[in-house]
Formats: structure tokens, C-alpha cells, sequence
């Protein structure tokens, strides 16, 4: 039997290359689990239209993927610019803020928005000011209550709203703007699966924006976007608080020494997997793809790596908002991902089946499962629970196919590692869901005669129900 699906997810961000409903659907049928929505760019309209647009393709082509809004959290951004401003070497900027149209010129220098108020106050002379991931940069040269003067030092073409970083400046901004507060409102208003949240520095702020969601009455899960130094110093109780990570190396890789990037990226992985809880490792996966048609070799074995790391989810991002080639990039993730989980040696399975003495059954069914050529694990769950902590042991190349009464939960399953979950109603007698179960998994290939299941369901035991582990060959 070959493997019926990966075991590592893909998040693909959504924008002007992505939005029809052909290519929703192509990008269904090339196996996206979750689309992301970021905030950063997307309009309330836009947004509304294009998660009934996902709806629609995913009934249309029988797959099922989660919905995540990206809220923007205290970022700083250039402003709109109705045309690239091509900047070059040694060239002078104003960054100034809430200036309407984005760029304007005084006295020959051209104006730039950007949307931090203190941005005068923040930054000191001679600064190196980081633009769009840090491919522009600029120096301070001097500063006004009402604009920062800045120097050019590495040229490029400045687009509508890029990051702006200033390493090692505490920026001042709300964690939570009002701007977040109004997506949010829309997210929950359509229902969306995930939230995630950017900058976020601490547990507090998880926890203040878990708040808001409840207030707004959304049950959705919240992600944590380690993007600063901040958050790198606070990893573990922002694990604690959120319900997954991202490791957004976009902006991580600005704010910190790009070198300590895969040392962060690893100890956050792990650390969030130990905790039982999901991570997605993010940004200039495939960079390159975003003009050219095939992968740089760097960046086939950074994919690699992140899967042998056992990550939950691989998120693209401008290689599917506006790159030229957004369907082969998923292809390009689906092929790297399916052949690194068959031949490299998973980086945490033995160590996480000893940390989590506490889950004997599951341990049992995912040792058993991972001794045997040809086996899946079936779990039937209504909370979520089994599945999610099944995922969180990381049975290598064991499929575990999910069955729950509850719609609500299959999105969010969807984006954990190993996971194959399926809506299904449950039958007072174990013995006939289970049945249903085989026989659907049979029907749409998953299984096949001959193969072993090993299925982790309750049982009536005279008077009480237990959790059993079962083995059944498939007939
Ligand atoms: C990142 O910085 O890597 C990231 C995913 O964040 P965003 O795309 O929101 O800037």
C-alpha cells in the first residue's frame, strides 16, 4: 500500500494569483489543507467573498480545508502605492506617517507613509531601517517630529505595504489594533477555523486576543506568529497560552541575526510538538518559485528539512498571493514532502513516544501500527482529543484516518500532522462505526484488502465503555 496521503500539511495564502474558483478548486485537488487570509492585505469584501468562494470549491470538489484569518497585530507597513517606487542607491526618503496617498515629493525628496506614529521617536540616527523582509534598506540621516530623513543603502522597487523592521526597537504599538478587532468581527462572522496572531510577544496577549474571540463568540484556535526576539524569549509560555505556533521566519529572520534562524525554528518546533500542540514552519519556502517555474536546490532541502522535523504544516505564502506559478509550488511541497517523509529518519518519533508515558493506549496503537508493513490507525473522537494527541506521538509513515460527529472539528484537525479526518454519524454499537468506518475508508482507496487497521475505539465491557485498541484486517 502505497502512502494514501502526507503526513505534512500545506497552507497556501490566498491573493490576486489564487482567488478564482478554478484555482481554488485546482489548488484542492492538489491537496491544500488549509487557505490562509492575511489581513495585511485583504479588504472586508474581499475577504467575505472569497471564504464563500472556499466553501463552494470544497463542496464542489469533495475535500475539505480549513479557513485562516491572518490578523495583522502591531506590524509596520509602508503605505499603499499605486505604482512600484523604484529606489535607488544613496537615494533620500521621508518616512513620514498617515500620509493619504502614500508617496508624494517635498523639495525633491520623495515621501513615504508608514503606519507606526512614533516611528520619529523610535528609531535613532544612523539606524538601519529594514524594508520588505529586509531587501531594501535605509539609513537614518536625521530626524523631525514629523519625519524621519533616511538614506538609501540597498536599492530596490518599493510595492504597496511592505514590512518595515527596526531590529532591536520594542515597538510601540497596541498588540490588538482596532484594525484586528474589525477582521475579527468579519472572521467570526464567516465562520473562519484558525485565527492567526502576528507579533505575538507573550502569553498575555494570546490570552487577551483568545478574549476577543470568545466575546465575539468564535470557538476557532488561536495560532501564536513568533516573529521577534520578544516572542523567542517568551517561546514557552506563548506555547502554553496559544493553541499553535508559526514560526514566521519572514520577520524573525529581521529582527534576529538570520543565523540564530534555524536554531529558533528547531527549538520551537520540538518544544510546541512536545506540548501536544501543532506548528507550521512559514515563509520563502519556495522564494524563488514566485518567478521561476522549478525550486533553487536550497530551498528542496530547507522543505526537506522542515518535514523531517516533523512540522504540522508547510505555509506558503507570496509564491501563491501573487507568484507566477502558485499551483506547481503546491506540487513542488507535495513531492518534496512525500519523499522526505519515506526516507529521512523523523527527527522526534522514538524521543516523543518516551516523553508521553501518560498515554499508554495510544503509544500501544501507534507502536503496534509502526511495527506492521501496510497499516493505518482508525480513531473515532467527538472532542478531537484522541486524534490530536495520536498526531502529537508522530507515528512515522502511519496514516491516521479521524472519524467525528462533529463538522466543526474537521478544519481544525485538518492542519495536524498525520491527520485524515472524516465527518461520519456515530451508531450506538462501536461494532457497526466501525464497520462504516472500514468500508468508507475502502471505498475511497485508502485502504485495501489485506491491509491492518488499528483502530482505537470504545467498547461496551458489561456495564461500562472502555477505550480498546483493536487490530482488523481488512477484508
Ligand atoms: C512572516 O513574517 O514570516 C509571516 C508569515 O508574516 P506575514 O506574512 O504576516 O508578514
Amino acid at each position: 500500500m502505497s502512502l494514501p496521503f502526507r503526513q505534512t500539511k500545506i497552507i497556501v495564502t490566498l491573493g490576486p494569483a489564487t482567488e478564482s474558483s478554478e484555482t481554488l478548486m485546482d489548488l484542492l485537488n492538489h491537496g491544500v489543507d488549509v487557505f490562509r487570509l492575511n489581513m495585511a492585505h485583504a479588504g472586508h469584501k474581499w475577504t467575505k467573498q472569497i471564504i464563500e468562494r472556499i466553501r463552494v470549491a470544497c463542496d464542489q470538489t469533495g475535500r475539505q480545508a480549513a479557513v485562516m484569518m491572518d490578523v495583522k497585530g502591531p506590524e509596520i507597513r509602508t503605505g499603499f502605492l499605486k505604482h512600484p517606487l523604484t529606489l535607488e542607491k544613496g537615494d533620500l526618503i521621508d518616512l513620514v506617517h498617515r500620509r493619504e496617498q502614500g508617496i508624494a515629493t517635498t523639495k525633491g525628496v520623495r515621501v513615504v507613509d508608514v503606519n507606526y506614529p512614533k516611528l520619529a521617536k523610535h528609531v535613532k540616527d544612523d539606524q538601519i531601517i529594514m524594508v520588505d523582509n529586509g531587501l531594501i534598506q535605509m539609513q537614518v540621516l536625521e530626524r523631525s517630529k514629523k519625519r524621519v530623513r533616511c538614506e538609501v543603502t540597498s536599492p530596490g522597487e518599493l510595492e504597496s505595504r511592505r514590512h518595515v523592521n527596526l531590529p532591536g526597537v520594542k515597538v510601540d504599538l497596541p498588540s490588538i489594533t482596532d484594525k484586528d478587532r474589525s477582521d475579527v468581527r468579519v472572521g467570526v462572522e464567516m465562520n473562519v477555523d484558525l485565527f492567526a496572531l502576528s507579533f505575538a510577544r507573550d502569553a498575555k496577549v494570546v490570552e487577551s486576543f483568545r478574549e476577543l474571540l470568545v466575546k465575539e463568540g468564535s470557538d476557532a484556535e488561536v495560532i501564536a506568529k513568533v516573529e521577534d526576539q520578544h516572542a523567542v524569549e517568551n517561546l514557552s509560555e506563548i506555547i502554553e497560552a496559544a493553541d499553535a505556533l508559526m514560526v514566521a521566519r519572514g520577520d524573525l529572520g529581521i529582527e534576529c541575526p538570520f543565523e540564530e534562524l534555524p536554531i529558533i525554528q528547531r527549538r520551537a518546533v520540538k518544544e510546541t510538538i512536545s506540548a501536544g500542540k501543532p506548528v507550521i514552519v512559514a515563509t520563502h519556502l519556495l522564494e524563488s518559485m514566485i518567478e521561476m517555474p522549478v525550486p533553487t536546490r536550497a530551498e528542496v532541502s530547507d522543505v526537506a528539512g522542515a518535514v523531517s522535523e516533523q512540522v504540522d504544516a508547510l505555509m506558503l505564502s507570496g509564491e501563491t498571493t501573487t507568484g507566477k506559478h502558485p499551483i506547481e509550488c503546491v506540487r513542488v511541497l507535495e513531492r518534496i514532502a512525500r519523499r522526505a517523509e519515506a526516507e529521512l529518519k523523523p527527527a522526534l518519533t522514538d524521543e516523543l513516544m518516551l516523553l508521553q508515558p501518560r498515554l499508554k493506549l495510544l503509544r500501544s496503537a501507534s507502536a503496534l501500527a509502526m511495527q506492521m508493513e501496510d497499516s493505518a490507525i482508525v480513531v473515532f473522537t467527538r472532542t478531537g482529543n484522541l486524534a490530536m494527541k495520536l498526531s502529537s506521538l508522530r507515528p512515522n509513515r502511519v496514516p491516521i484516518h479521524v472519524f467525528t460527529d462533529n463538522p466543526r472539528l474537521q478544519p481544525k484537525l485538518q492542519m495536524r500532522w498525520g491527520l485524515d479526518p472524516f465527518v461520519m454519524e456515530f451508531s450506538e454499537d462501536p461494532e457497526v462505526t466501525l464497520g462504516q468506518a472500514i468500508k468508507h475508508l475502502k471505498e475511497i482507496g485508502r485502504v485495501a484488502a489485506g491491509d491492518c487497521l488499528v483502530a482505537v475505539t470504545n467498547a461496551l465491557a458489561i456495564d461500562k465503555v472502555v477505550e480498546t485498541i483493536q487490530l482488523r484486517e481488512v477484508e
